[in-house]
Protein backbone atom coordinates (compact mmCIF):
# COMPACT_ATOMS: atom_id res chain seq x y z
CA UNK A 1 0.00 0.00 0.00
CA UNK A 2 1.44 3.46 -1.05
CA UNK A 3 0.53 6.04 1.59
CA UNK A 4 0.31 9.78 0.35
CA UNK A 5 3.29 11.84 0.57
CA UNK A 6 5.60 10.17 1.83
CA UNK A 7 8.23 8.38 0.55
CA UNK A 8 8.07 3.84 1.29
CA UNK A 9 10.54 3.78 4.26
CA UNK A 10 8.72 6.81 5.85
CA UNK A 11 5.31 5.21 5.12
CA UNK A 12 7.20 1.61 6.91
CA UNK A 13 8.13 3.77 9.92
CA UNK A 14 4.76 5.28 10.35
CA UNK A 15 3.23 1.65 9.97
CA UNK A 16 5.83 0.49 12.93
CA UNK A 17 5.00 3.70 14.92
CA UNK A 18 1.00 2.75 14.52
CA UNK A 19 1.52 -0.84 14.79
CA UNK A 20 4.01 -0.12 17.91
CA UNK A 21 6.33 -2.52 16.70
CA UNK A 22 9.11 -1.07 18.17
CA UNK A 23 6.78 0.21 20.84
CA UNK A 24 7.64 3.80 19.17
CA UNK A 25 11.21 3.91 19.30
CA UNK A 26 12.97 5.40 15.69
CA UNK A 27 16.54 4.54 15.95
CA UNK A 28 18.90 4.48 12.86
CA UNK A 29 22.49 4.50 12.86
CA UNK A 30 24.98 5.55 9.66
CA UNK A 31 27.65 2.73 9.52
CA UNK A 32 30.58 3.86 6.99
CA UNK A 33 33.39 1.50 6.48
CA UNK A 34 36.35 3.98 7.49
CA UNK A 35 38.34 2.71 4.30
CA UNK A 36 38.22 6.55 2.58
CA UNK A 37 36.36 9.92 2.60
CA UNK A 38 32.64 9.82 2.27
CA UNK A 39 31.01 10.98 -0.97
CA UNK A 40 27.89 11.91 -1.90
CA UNK A 41 26.32 8.74 -2.10
CA UNK A 42 27.02 8.70 2.00
CA UNK A 43 25.30 12.37 1.77
CA UNK A 44 22.34 10.64 0.82
CA UNK A 45 22.51 8.16 3.80
CA UNK A 46 23.37 10.45 6.48
CA UNK A 47 20.72 12.55 5.62
CA UNK A 48 18.62 9.60 5.67
CA UNK A 49 19.32 8.25 8.64
CA UNK A 50 19.91 11.71 10.62
CA UNK A 51 17.01 12.69 8.72
CA UNK A 52 14.46 9.98 10.45
CA UNK A 53 15.76 10.06 13.86
CA UNK A 54 15.24 14.30 13.74
CA UNK A 55 11.54 13.88 12.18
CA UNK A 56 10.48 10.93 14.75
CA UNK A 57 12.46 12.04 18.07
CA UNK A 58 14.32 9.40 17.57
CA UNK A 59 18.30 8.55 17.67
CA UNK A 60 21.13 8.08 15.46
CA UNK A 61 24.38 6.34 16.07
CA UNK A 62 27.10 6.83 13.72
CA UNK A 63 29.04 3.59 13.71
CA UNK A 64 32.40 3.21 12.37
CA UNK A 65 32.37 -0.68 10.10
CA UNK A 66 35.89 -1.22 11.52
CA UNK A 67 35.92 -5.30 10.08
CA UNK A 68 38.70 -5.06 8.26
CA UNK A 69 41.94 -3.73 9.02
CA UNK A 70 44.00 -3.79 5.84
CA UNK A 71 42.11 -0.83 4.59
CA UNK A 72 40.97 1.16 7.52
CA UNK A 73 43.01 4.26 8.99
CA UNK A 74 42.54 6.95 11.52
CA UNK A 75 42.33 9.79 9.20
CA UNK A 76 39.83 8.35 7.57
CA UNK A 77 37.80 8.22 11.13
CA UNK A 78 38.71 11.88 11.60
CA UNK A 79 37.58 13.01 8.22
CA UNK A 80 34.33 11.27 8.43
CA UNK A 81 33.30 12.81 11.94
CA UNK A 82 34.68 16.22 10.38
CA UNK A 83 31.88 15.63 7.19
CA UNK A 84 28.42 14.47 9.05
CA UNK A 85 29.45 17.18 11.28
CA UNK A 86 30.13 19.69 8.49
CA UNK A 87 26.46 18.21 6.71
CA UNK A 88 24.96 19.78 10.64
CA UNK A 89 24.56 16.09 12.49
CA UNK A 90 25.02 15.04 15.53
CA UNK A 91 25.46 11.80 17.09
CA UNK A 92 26.06 12.98 20.06
CA UNK A 93 27.74 10.06 22.28
CA UNK A 94 26.47 7.51 20.34
CA UNK A 95 29.59 6.83 18.01
CA UNK A 96 30.39 3.32 18.34
CA UNK A 97 32.79 0.72 16.23
CA UNK A 98 31.81 -2.75 15.21
CA UNK A 99 35.90 -3.37 16.92
CA UNK A 100 34.00 -2.59 20.58
CA UNK A 101 31.85 -5.25 19.22
CA UNK A 102 34.91 -8.52 18.92
CA UNK A 103 34.67 -9.97 22.11
CA UNK A 104 31.16 -10.61 21.79
CA UNK A 105 31.21 -11.52 18.32
CA UNK A 106 33.48 -14.04 19.39
CA UNK A 107 31.46 -15.12 21.72
CA UNK A 108 28.42 -15.57 19.24
CA UNK A 109 30.62 -17.42 16.97
CA UNK A 110 31.09 -19.94 19.50
CA UNK A 111 27.21 -20.29 20.65
CA UNK A 112 27.04 -21.19 16.83
CA UNK A 113 29.10 -23.52 16.97
CA UNK A 114 27.83 -24.98 19.68
CA UNK A 115 24.77 -24.83 18.32
CA UNK A 116 26.27 -27.19 14.96
CA UNK A 117 25.56 -23.86 12.99
CA UNK A 118 29.22 -22.80 12.02
CA UNK A 119 32.08 -25.17 11.09
CA UNK A 120 35.27 -24.30 9.93
CA UNK A 121 36.87 -24.89 6.75
CA UNK A 122 40.01 -26.23 5.52
CA UNK A 123 38.79 -25.67 2.14
CA UNK A 124 40.90 -23.18 -0.51
CA UNK A 125 39.54 -20.15 -1.30
CA UNK A 126 39.41 -21.36 -4.76
CA UNK A 127 37.87 -24.45 -3.82
CA UNK A 128 35.17 -22.28 -1.81
CA UNK A 129 34.44 -20.41 -4.83
CA UNK A 130 34.55 -24.12 -6.57
CA UNK A 131 32.14 -25.36 -4.43
CA UNK A 132 29.75 -22.47 -3.80
CA UNK A 133 28.19 -23.72 -7.10
CA UNK A 134 26.08 -20.75 -10.15
CA UNK A 135 23.05 -19.61 -10.15
CA UNK A 136 22.03 -21.96 -12.28
CA UNK A 137 23.39 -25.48 -10.15
CA UNK A 138 23.57 -25.88 -6.03
CA UNK A 139 27.05 -25.98 -4.42
CA UNK A 140 28.07 -29.14 -2.98
CA UNK A 141 29.04 -29.47 0.52
CA UNK A 142 32.49 -28.91 2.19
CA UNK A 143 34.12 -32.34 3.31
CA UNK A 144 34.66 -30.54 6.49
CA UNK A 145 31.39 -29.12 6.63
CA UNK A 146 30.39 -32.12 9.39
CA UNK A 147 32.93 -31.90 11.54
CA UNK A 148 31.47 -32.03 15.57
CA UNK A 149 31.09 -29.00 17.14
CA UNK A 150 33.94 -29.87 19.95
CA UNK A 151 35.98 -30.19 17.09
CA UNK A 152 35.12 -26.79 15.48
CA UNK A 153 34.95 -25.22 18.51
CA UNK A 154 38.89 -26.69 19.00
CA UNK A 155 39.64 -25.20 15.55
CA UNK A 156 38.11 -21.89 16.30
CA UNK A 157 39.53 -21.13 19.61
CA UNK A 158 43.26 -22.12 17.92
CA UNK A 159 42.83 -19.91 14.79
CA UNK A 160 42.22 -17.11 17.80
CA UNK A 161 45.44 -18.12 19.50
CA UNK A 162 47.34 -18.18 15.66
CA UNK A 163 48.33 -21.00 15.46
CA UNK A 164 47.31 -21.10 11.73
CA UNK A 165 48.42 -19.45 8.40
CA UNK A 166 46.31 -16.87 7.51
CA UNK A 167 43.95 -17.74 4.64
CA UNK A 168 44.35 -21.58 5.51
CA UNK A 169 40.82 -21.69 7.58
CA UNK A 170 37.65 -20.19 8.09
CA UNK A 171 34.80 -20.07 9.97
CA UNK A 172 31.51 -20.77 8.06
CA UNK A 173 27.77 -20.23 9.22
CA UNK A 174 25.68 -24.01 7.95
CA UNK A 175 22.76 -23.05 6.61
CA UNK A 176 21.79 -24.22 3.13
CA UNK A 177 24.46 -25.18 0.11
CA UNK A 178 21.20 -25.38 -2.32
CA UNK A 179 20.13 -22.22 -1.33
CA UNK A 180 18.88 -20.43 -4.61
CA UNK A 181 20.46 -17.24 -2.43
CA UNK A 182 23.63 -17.40 -2.99
CA UNK A 183 24.31 -15.41 0.05
CA UNK A 184 22.84 -18.08 1.95
CA UNK A 185 25.44 -21.12 1.21
CA UNK A 186 27.15 -21.10 4.01
CA UNK A 187 28.84 -17.50 4.21
CA UNK A 188 32.51 -17.37 5.44
CA UNK A 189 31.79 -15.51 9.23
CA UNK A 190 35.33 -14.96 10.11
CA UNK A 191 38.74 -15.08 8.54
CA UNK A 192 42.49 -15.50 9.52
CA UNK A 193 44.04 -12.09 8.70
CA UNK A 194 47.05 -10.91 10.76
CA UNK A 195 47.19 -7.47 10.12
CA UNK A 196 47.29 -4.40 13.05
CA UNK A 197 43.34 -3.07 13.35
CA UNK A 198 43.90 0.91 14.09
CA UNK A 199 42.10 0.11 17.59
CA UNK A 200 42.61 -3.14 18.83
CA UNK A 201 45.89 -3.13 17.67
CA UNK A 202 47.36 -6.81 17.27
CA UNK A 203 44.91 -8.32 19.97
CA UNK A 204 42.94 -10.65 16.80
CA UNK A 205 44.29 -12.58 14.06
CA UNK A 206 41.32 -13.25 13.31
CA UNK A 207 38.36 -10.59 11.64
CA UNK A 208 35.00 -11.19 11.46
CA UNK A 209 32.46 -10.64 7.86
CA UNK A 210 30.67 -7.78 6.98
CA UNK A 211 26.97 -10.02 6.82
CA UNK A 212 27.74 -11.67 10.38
CA UNK A 213 29.13 -8.26 12.08
CA UNK A 214 26.82 -6.12 10.61
CA UNK A 215 23.24 -7.52 12.32
CA UNK A 216 25.03 -8.28 15.43
CA UNK A 217 26.08 -4.84 15.87
CA UNK A 218 22.69 -3.41 14.89
CA UNK A 219 21.56 -5.54 17.49
CA UNK A 220 23.58 -4.79 20.39
CA UNK A 221 22.83 -0.90 19.46
CA UNK A 222 18.90 -1.32 19.70
CA UNK A 223 18.72 0.00 16.12
CA UNK A 224 14.81 -0.42 15.01
CA UNK A 225 15.58 0.31 10.89
CA UNK A 226 18.70 -0.44 9.50
CA UNK A 227 18.61 1.13 6.11
CA UNK A 228 20.98 -0.30 3.43
CA UNK A 229 21.59 0.06 -0.59
CA UNK A 230 19.63 -2.64 -2.92
CA UNK A 231 23.39 -4.36 -3.36
CA UNK A 232 22.13 -6.15 0.02
CA UNK A 233 18.81 -7.19 -0.84
CA UNK A 234 20.05 -10.93 -0.69
CA UNK A 235 21.94 -10.62 2.39
CA UNK A 236 18.63 -9.78 4.25
CA UNK A 237 18.03 -13.02 4.09
CA UNK A 238 21.11 -13.94 6.48
CA UNK A 239 20.65 -10.62 7.91
CA UNK A 240 17.54 -12.72 9.47
CA UNK A 241 19.01 -16.02 9.79
CA UNK A 242 21.64 -14.80 11.90
CA UNK A 243 19.74 -13.07 14.18
CA UNK A 244 16.96 -15.23 14.31
CA UNK A 245 19.34 -18.26 15.04
CA UNK A 246 21.17 -16.70 17.66
CA UNK A 247 17.75 -15.50 19.23
CA UNK A 248 18.73 -11.82 19.45
CA UNK A 249 16.74 -8.78 19.32
CA UNK A 250 15.87 -8.10 15.86
CA UNK A 251 16.13 -4.49 13.87
CA UNK A 252 14.79 -4.90 10.32
CA UNK A 253 16.73 -4.53 7.26
CA UNK A 254 15.41 -1.69 4.68
CA UNK A 255 17.03 -1.31 1.07
CA UNK A 256 17.32 1.83 -0.82
CA UNK A 257 18.15 2.93 -4.10
CA UNK A 258 21.78 4.34 -4.11
CA UNK A 259 22.67 7.61 -5.57
CA UNK A 260 23.74 7.68 -8.97
CA UNK A 261 25.02 11.12 -10.12
CA UNK A 262 25.90 12.09 -14.01
CA UNK A 263 29.66 13.00 -14.49
CA UNK A 264 31.63 11.49 -12.00
CA UNK A 265 31.80 8.33 -10.01
CA UNK A 266 30.74 7.76 -6.38
CA UNK A 267 32.85 4.44 -5.37
CA UNK A 268 35.32 4.76 -2.69
CA UNK A 269 37.42 2.28 -4.60
CA UNK A 270 37.24 4.14 -7.86
CA UNK A 271 37.89 7.68 -5.74
CA UNK A 272 40.60 6.55 -3.98
CA UNK A 273 42.05 5.35 -7.67
CA UNK A 274 41.57 8.62 -8.92
CA UNK A 275 43.74 10.00 -5.52
CA UNK A 276 46.21 7.75 -5.82
CA UNK A 277 46.91 8.11 -9.15
CA UNK A 278 47.58 11.92 -9.43
CA UNK A 279 44.55 12.34 -11.59
CA UNK A 280 43.03 15.06 -9.00
CA UNK A 281 45.09 16.84 -6.07
CA UNK A 282 43.70 14.76 -3.39
CA UNK A 283 40.26 13.53 -1.49
CA UNK A 284 39.59 17.74 -0.98
CA UNK A 285 40.16 18.60 -4.43
CA UNK A 286 36.87 20.73 -5.43
CA UNK A 287 36.20 18.32 -8.59
CA UNK A 288 35.91 15.16 -6.29
CA UNK A 289 32.31 14.53 -5.71
CA UNK A 290 33.40 13.75 -1.81
CA UNK A 291 32.19 15.85 1.27
CA UNK A 292 35.42 17.27 1.75
CA UNK A 293 35.49 18.46 -2.07
CA UNK A 294 32.40 19.48 -2.59
CA UNK A 295 32.89 21.86 1.07
CA UNK A 296 36.28 23.09 -0.62
CA UNK A 297 34.45 24.14 -3.44
CA UNK A 298 32.10 26.31 -2.04
CA UNK A 299 28.68 23.67 -1.97
CA UNK A 300 26.76 24.80 1.56
CA UNK A 301 25.83 22.01 3.71
CA UNK A 302 22.28 23.84 3.28
CA UNK A 303 22.36 23.39 -0.56
CA UNK A 304 23.46 19.44 -0.06
CA UNK A 305 20.64 18.67 2.33
CA UNK A 306 18.07 20.51 0.14
CA UNK A 307 19.37 18.03 -2.72
CA UNK A 308 19.16 14.95 -0.37
CA UNK A 309 15.92 16.01 -0.22
CA UNK A 310 14.70 16.97 -3.84
CA UNK A 311 15.91 13.52 -5.16
CA UNK A 312 14.05 11.82 -2.42
CA UNK A 313 14.25 8.03 -1.48
CA UNK A 314 13.02 5.37 -3.83
CA UNK A 315 13.48 1.60 -4.64
CA UNK A 316 14.57 1.66 -8.04
CA UNK A 317 17.97 2.82 -8.77
CA UNK A 318 18.40 5.82 -11.10
CA UNK A 319 20.69 8.79 -11.93
CA UNK A 320 20.19 11.82 -10.78
CA UNK A 321 21.71 15.25 -13.08
CA UNK A 322 25.19 16.86 -11.07
CA UNK A 323 22.82 19.71 -12.27
CA UNK A 324 20.30 19.61 -9.38
CA UNK A 325 23.42 19.71 -6.87
CA UNK A 326 24.17 22.99 -8.49
CA UNK A 327 20.95 24.43 -8.94
CA UNK A 328 20.41 23.61 -5.22
CA UNK A 329 24.08 25.39 -4.45
CA UNK A 330 23.14 28.80 -6.40
CA UNK A 331 19.77 28.85 -4.69
CA UNK A 332 21.61 28.93 -1.23
CA UNK A 333 24.48 30.92 -2.63
CA UNK A 334 21.88 33.53 -3.93
CA UNK A 335 20.59 34.12 -0.82
CA UNK A 336 23.75 34.46 1.31
CA UNK A 337 26.62 35.66 -0.23
CA UNK A 338 27.71 38.91 -0.97
CA UNK A 339 28.20 40.26 -4.41
CA UNK A 340 31.39 42.35 -5.72
CA UNK A 341 33.40 42.46 -8.40
CA UNK A 342 35.93 40.96 -10.57
CA UNK A 343 37.32 40.44 -13.86
CA UNK A 344 38.94 37.46 -14.95
CA UNK A 345 39.71 38.50 -18.63
CA UNK A 346 40.59 41.88 -18.39
CA UNK A 347 41.32 44.29 -21.04
CA UNK A 348 41.95 48.51 -20.16
CA UNK A 349 39.47 51.18 -20.10
CA UNK A 350 41.41 54.64 -19.88
CA UNK A 351 38.63 57.47 -19.14
CA UNK A 352 40.27 60.24 -20.80
CA UNK A 353 38.15 62.86 -19.17
CA UNK A 354 38.54 61.93 -16.31
CA UNK A 355 41.48 63.73 -14.03
CA UNK A 356 44.75 61.64 -14.04
CA UNK A 357 45.96 60.52 -10.72
CA UNK A 358 42.03 61.78 -8.89
CA UNK A 359 40.54 58.67 -6.59
CA UNK A 360 36.99 58.43 -5.68
CA UNK A 361 35.35 56.07 -3.74
CA UNK A 362 31.58 54.65 -3.94
CA UNK A 363 29.99 53.41 -1.38
CA UNK A 364 28.14 50.16 -3.02
CA UNK A 365 25.92 47.46 -1.22
CA UNK A 366 26.91 44.03 -0.46
CA UNK A 367 23.96 42.36 -1.44
CA UNK A 368 21.17 44.96 -3.11
CA UNK A 369 18.64 42.50 -2.08
CA UNK A 370 19.69 42.11 1.42
CA UNK A 371 20.42 45.33 3.02
CA UNK A 372 21.90 43.45 6.22
CA UNK A 373 24.74 42.58 4.39
CA UNK A 374 25.98 45.45 4.88
CA UNK A 375 28.11 48.09 2.40
CA UNK A 376 31.91 48.27 1.12
CA UNK A 377 33.73 51.05 -0.22
CA UNK A 378 35.19 51.06 -3.70
CA UNK A 379 37.68 52.76 -5.33
CA UNK A 380 37.57 54.15 -8.58
CA UNK A 381 39.85 55.90 -11.39
CA UNK A 382 41.14 56.94 -14.41
CA UNK A 383 42.25 53.25 -15.43
CA UNK A 384 40.21 50.51 -14.80
CA UNK A 385 39.64 46.81 -16.15
CA UNK A 386 36.52 45.50 -17.59
CA UNK A 387 35.62 42.04 -18.90
CA UNK A 388 37.35 41.32 -22.69
CA UNK A 389 34.62 39.51 -23.76
CA UNK A 390 31.94 42.87 -22.43
CA UNK A 391 33.38 44.73 -25.52
CA UNK A 392 33.08 44.45 -29.35
CA UNK A 393 34.92 47.08 -31.94
CA UNK A 394 31.08 47.13 -33.21
CA UNK A 395 28.13 46.02 -31.66
CA UNK A 396 27.03 42.50 -33.32
CA UNK A 397 23.33 43.32 -33.29
CA UNK A 398 20.76 45.57 -31.61
CA UNK A 399 20.59 43.37 -28.21
CA UNK A 400 24.42 43.84 -27.79
CA UNK A 401 24.19 46.04 -24.54
CA UNK A 402 27.58 45.76 -23.90
CA UNK A 403 30.42 48.31 -25.10
CA UNK A 404 31.29 48.88 -28.70
CA UNK A 405 33.05 51.90 -30.09
CA UNK A 406 30.24 54.89 -30.05
CA UNK A 407 28.03 52.85 -26.96
CA UNK A 408 27.55 54.19 -23.72
CA UNK A 409 27.57 51.89 -20.83
CA UNK A 410 26.95 51.65 -17.41
CA UNK A 411 29.65 50.97 -14.80
CA UNK A 412 27.70 49.17 -11.92
CA UNK A 413 27.00 52.23 -9.70
CA UNK A 414 29.73 54.27 -11.07
CA UNK A 415 29.20 56.80 -14.05
CA UNK A 416 28.14 55.77 -17.94
CA UNK A 417 31.04 55.87 -19.75
CA UNK A 418 31.30 55.87 -24.09
CA UNK A 419 33.78 54.29 -26.30
CA UNK A 420 35.35 56.47 -28.52
CA UNK A 421 38.28 54.46 -30.19
CA UNK A 422 40.32 51.48 -29.12
CA UNK A 423 44.73 50.88 -28.72
CA UNK A 424 46.02 47.60 -30.84
CA UNK A 425 49.41 46.08 -30.49
CA UNK A 426 51.37 45.11 -33.47
CA UNK A 427 49.44 41.38 -33.50
CA UNK A 428 46.03 43.54 -33.76
CA UNK A 429 45.02 42.80 -30.13
CA UNK A 430 43.25 45.16 -28.79
CA UNK A 431 45.30 46.58 -25.57
CA UNK A 432 43.18 49.70 -24.25
CA UNK A 433 39.73 51.12 -24.93
CA UNK A 434 39.55 55.21 -25.08
CA UNK A 435 36.71 55.91 -23.23
CA UNK A 436 34.89 59.02 -21.55
CA UNK A 437 32.81 59.36 -18.70
CA UNK A 438 29.65 61.90 -17.80
CA UNK A 439 30.32 63.16 -14.59
CA UNK A 440 26.73 63.90 -14.19
CA UNK A 441 26.06 60.51 -14.09
CA UNK A 442 27.89 59.76 -10.44
CA UNK A 443 26.27 56.55 -9.02
CA UNK A 444 25.52 55.24 -12.07
CA UNK A 445 22.31 56.66 -13.31
CA UNK A 446 20.59 59.97 -15.34
CA UNK A 447 17.41 60.68 -15.17
CA UNK A 448 17.69 62.82 -18.39
CA UNK A 449 16.13 59.83 -19.60
CA UNK A 450 18.41 58.43 -21.94
CA UNK A 451 18.86 54.73 -22.20
CA UNK A 452 21.68 52.94 -21.37
CA UNK A 453 20.84 48.75 -20.99
CA UNK A 454 24.18 47.84 -20.35
CA UNK A 455 26.06 47.25 -16.88
CA UNK A 456 29.42 46.16 -16.54
CA UNK A 457 31.17 45.52 -13.41
CA UNK A 458 34.99 46.53 -13.40
CA UNK A 459 37.89 47.29 -11.13
CA UNK A 460 40.15 50.03 -10.34
CA UNK A 461 43.31 48.95 -12.25
CA UNK A 462 45.67 50.41 -9.66
CA UNK A 463 43.75 49.37 -6.96
CA UNK A 464 42.92 45.70 -8.49
CA UNK A 465 44.24 43.04 -6.13
CA UNK A 466 45.78 39.70 -8.52
CA UNK A 467 44.39 36.44 -7.16
CA UNK A 468 44.33 33.11 -8.99
CA UNK A 469 41.36 31.81 -9.63
CA UNK A 470 40.45 28.35 -10.05
CA UNK A 471 37.72 27.49 -12.86
CA UNK A 472 36.33 23.79 -12.97
CA UNK A 473 34.17 21.39 -14.77
CA UNK A 474 32.79 18.22 -15.26
CA UNK A 475 35.54 15.70 -13.64
CA UNK A 476 34.48 13.41 -16.91
CA UNK A 477 33.06 14.03 -20.27
CA UNK A 478 30.87 11.35 -20.14
CA UNK A 479 27.49 11.24 -17.91
CA UNK A 480 28.39 7.58 -16.98
CA UNK A 481 31.58 7.12 -16.46
CA UNK A 482 31.27 3.54 -14.95
CA UNK A 483 30.55 2.32 -18.11
CA UNK A 484 33.10 2.03 -19.73
CA UNK A 485 33.62 0.72 -23.43
CA UNK A 486 35.27 -2.76 -23.74
CA UNK A 487 39.46 -2.28 -23.13
CA UNK A 488 38.77 1.38 -21.71
CA UNK A 489 37.80 2.29 -17.28
CA UNK A 490 36.31 5.10 -15.90
CA UNK A 491 39.58 6.47 -16.10
CA UNK A 492 39.59 6.98 -19.86
CA UNK A 493 36.40 9.24 -19.47
CA UNK A 494 38.38 11.40 -17.25
CA UNK A 495 38.04 15.77 -18.49
CA UNK A 496 41.53 17.08 -19.43
CA UNK A 497 39.71 20.14 -19.10
CA UNK A 498 38.31 20.46 -15.86
CA UNK A 499 40.66 22.82 -14.33
CA UNK A 500 41.80 25.90 -15.25
CA UNK A 501 43.39 27.89 -13.32
CA UNK A 502 43.33 32.27 -14.23
CA UNK A 503 44.37 35.58 -12.98
CA UNK A 504 41.62 37.39 -12.27
CA UNK A 505 41.27 41.25 -10.67
CA UNK A 506 39.66 41.92 -7.55
CA UNK A 507 38.15 45.01 -5.94
CA UNK A 508 39.90 45.00 -2.67
CA UNK A 509 37.45 44.15 -0.28
CA UNK A 510 38.04 40.85 -2.01
CA UNK A 511 41.25 40.54 -0.24
CA UNK A 512 42.28 39.01 3.38
CA UNK A 513 38.72 37.34 3.19
CA UNK A 514 38.47 34.20 5.43
CA UNK A 515 38.76 30.97 4.04
CA UNK A 516 35.74 29.10 3.04
CA UNK A 517 34.17 32.94 2.93
CA UNK A 518 31.61 32.66 -0.21
CA UNK A 519 30.53 35.47 -2.73
CA UNK A 520 29.63 36.29 -5.46
CA UNK A 521 31.53 37.63 -8.49
CA UNK A 522 28.76 39.86 -10.33
CA UNK A 523 27.62 38.75 -13.35
CA UNK A 524 30.34 35.35 -13.21
CA UNK A 525 29.46 32.94 -10.44
CA UNK A 526 30.03 31.61 -6.93
CA UNK A 527 33.30 31.37 -6.20
CA UNK A 528 34.81 30.70 -2.47
CA UNK A 529 38.16 31.38 -0.67
CA UNK A 530 40.64 28.75 -0.82
CA UNK A 531 42.32 26.98 2.11
CA UNK A 532 45.45 27.75 0.00
CA UNK A 533 44.79 31.47 -0.24
CA UNK A 534 46.89 33.78 1.59
CA UNK A 535 47.29 37.73 2.32
CA UNK A 536 49.09 38.07 -0.43
CA UNK A 537 48.49 35.74 -2.97
CA UNK A 538 44.42 35.46 -2.53
CA UNK A 539 43.13 31.90 -4.48
CA UNK A 540 39.33 31.78 -5.07
CA UNK A 541 37.70 28.37 -6.24
CA UNK A 542 34.32 28.77 -8.46
CA UNK A 543 31.88 26.75 -6.94
CA UNK A 544 29.16 26.85 -9.98
CA UNK A 545 28.44 29.73 -12.53
CA UNK A 546 25.38 32.32 -12.41
CA UNK A 547 23.77 29.91 -14.73
CA UNK A 548 22.79 26.85 -15.60
CA UNK A 549 25.83 25.24 -18.39
CA UNK A 550 24.92 21.88 -18.01
CA UNK A 551 21.80 21.54 -19.42
CA UNK A 552 23.51 22.00 -22.91
P1 LIG B 1 31.40 2.47 -1.67
O1 LIG B 1 30.69 1.62 -2.66
O2 LIG B 1 31.66 3.85 -2.14
O3 LIG B 1 32.62 1.82 -1.10
P2 LIG B 1 30.08 1.60 0.63
O4 LIG B 1 28.63 1.29 0.64
O5 LIG B 1 31.01 0.46 0.63
O6 LIG B 1 30.36 2.64 -0.50
P3 LIG B 1 30.14 2.34 3.34
O7 LIG B 1 31.19 3.10 4.04
O8 LIG B 1 29.97 0.92 3.68
O9 LIG B 1 30.46 2.53 1.82
O10 LIG B 1 28.75 3.11 3.39
C1 LIG B 1 28.15 3.61 4.55
C2 LIG B 1 26.70 3.81 4.28
O11 LIG B 1 26.50 4.69 3.20
C3 LIG B 1 26.05 2.50 3.92
O12 LIG B 1 24.86 2.36 4.69
C4 LIG B 1 25.76 2.62 2.46
O13 LIG B 1 24.59 1.95 2.13
C5 LIG B 1 25.62 4.14 2.26
N1 LIG B 1 26.00 4.51 0.89
C6 LIG B 1 27.18 4.28 0.28
N2 LIG B 1 27.16 4.71 -1.00
C7 LIG B 1 25.92 5.22 -1.20
C8 LIG B 1 25.25 5.81 -2.33
N3 LIG B 1 25.86 5.97 -3.52
N4 LIG B 1 23.98 6.23 -2.17
C9 LIG B 1 23.36 6.08 -0.99
N5 LIG B 1 23.91 5.53 0.10
C10 LIG B 1 25.18 5.09 0.01
MG1 LIG C 1 30.17 -1.01 2.88
MG1 LIG D 1 32.75 -0.34 -0.08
Amino acid sequence: KKEAGVDFIRAIVNEDMKTGKYQGRVHTRFPPEPNGYLHLGHAKSICLNFGLAQEYGGKCNLRLDDTNPLKETPEYVESIKTDVRWLGFDWEDRMFHASDYFERLFELAVQLIKAGKAYVDDLTPEQIREYRGTLKEPGKNSPYRDRSAEENLDLFMRMRNGEFEDGSRVLRAKIDMASPNMVMRDPTIYRIRRAHHHRTGDAWCIYPMYDFTHCISDSIEGITHSICTLEFENNRELYDWMLNTLELYHPQQIEFARLNLTHTVLSKRKLIQLVEEGHVNGWDDPRMPTLSGVRRRGITPEALREFCARIGVAKADSMVDYGLLEFCAREHLNRIAPRLMAVLDPVKVVIENYPEGQVEEFEMPLNPEDESQGTRMVPFSRELYIERDDFREQAPNKKFFRLAIGKEVRLRYAYYITCNDVVKDEHGNITELRCTYDPATRGGWSDDGRKVKGTLHWVSAAHAVPAQVRLYDKLFTVENPNAAEEGKTFVDYLNPDSLSVVTGYLEPALKNMEHGSRVQFERIGYFCVDPDSTADAPVFNRTVTLKDSWAK
